[in-house]
């Protein structure tokens, strides 16, 4: 599609830390968007070099070898089953747990400049020209990954960054998205799941640590999508990363999958930025582009 078309088209950009978050946070939401004609551009900071090999199938050498090409080429069976329109890498490797050695690499995402990492992400703002943009939150004590908080800083400067005709010239005029969403995990999917798995005389996997973590500002849901027509979704785009995704992780799949895609059929964010001047904010908001003409 050519850039004059593509100017008027409604656009959402999701910026992710490794292959296989765009599976696992939010892909029904992009899925319904691509179906109605929403682009739908996809952004992974880093190739997932240090992602462990969750799939015991696939531990073998030849795979430990290769890692950052097959989990490239899972990226992308992922985004295409999504339904993604586009896909960008940020270009920075994997900076590993939080504490490990990876941590200090020069080429990781954790040792980016800020500076440079904003400018990378604005080139491809300023180009896709997204109305709405989504990323991870402020707040991530609960999976305190360096990758996942590099994401969240640079996600908060690029969207002021693009905006600023000042800045990055050379990746052209400024523009700015109006809406800065956070993907959320809300407490009442995490405590329906629980009780579920419960009735059902299944282990949960949701402990104390998941059931009594305070829910902190950035993840207090303002916007729910009603995902039910695509929650099967979630299933096909997280297997499609094989290596990462144990097909019989409890954690992923250890309810049925009838009952895991009706038992909470919602998909939720938080509005961090809206720059939309709405006279009145709806309670909770059930379209990302609510607000936006
Ligand atoms: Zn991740």
């Amino acid at each position: 599609m050519d850039k004059s078309k593509r100017d008027g088209t409604r656009c959402i950009l999701t910026f992710h830390a490794h292959p296989d978050d765009e599976s696992s946070k939010g892909p029904a939401t992009i899925h319904l968007a691509s179906k109605s004609g929403v682009r739908t551009v996809l952004v992974c900071a880093t190739g997932g070099e240090e992602g462990d090999i969750l799939n015991p199938a696939l531990n073998v050498q030849e795979t430990k070898d290769n890692l950052a090409d097959i989990r490239r080429q899972e990226l992308f069976d992922a985004a295409s089953a999504i339904g993604y329109s586009q896909v960008y890498f940020l270009g920075y490797r994997d900076s590993g747990m939080q504490g490990t050695e990876s941590n200090n690499n020069p080429l990781s995402f954790n040792m980016a400049d800020l500076d440079e990492a904003s400018g990378r992400l604005v080139e491809i703002i300023r180009k896709e020209k997204p109305q709405v943009v989504i990323s991870y939150g402020n707040e991530q004590q609960s999976y305190p990954h360096p990758d996942h908080i590099m994401t969240n800083k640079v996600v908060l400067r690029a969207f002021e960054d693009t905006g600023d005709p000042t800045k990055f010239t050379q990746f052209g005029p400024s523009f700015q998205p109006l809406k800065l969403y956070f993907t959320v995990w809300a407490k009442q999917r995490i405590l329906e799941m629980h009780e579920t798995y419960l009735r059902l005389g299944l282990d949960s996997p949701f402990d104390s640590r998941w059931l009594e973590r305070p829910v902190p500002e950035s993840e207090k849901v303002t916007t729910q999508i009603d995902i039910s027509s695509s929650a099967h979704i979630r299933r096909e785009a997280l297997l499609a990363h094989k290596t990462q995704i144990d097909p019989n992780s409890k954690f992923w799949f250890g309810l049925p999958p009838d009952v895991l895609d009706n038992l909470y059929p919602y998909e939720d964010y938080h509005l961090y930025k809206d720059l939309t001047n709405r006279k009145e904010l709806p309670d909770i908001e059930t379209d990302l582009f609510d607000g936006i003409l």
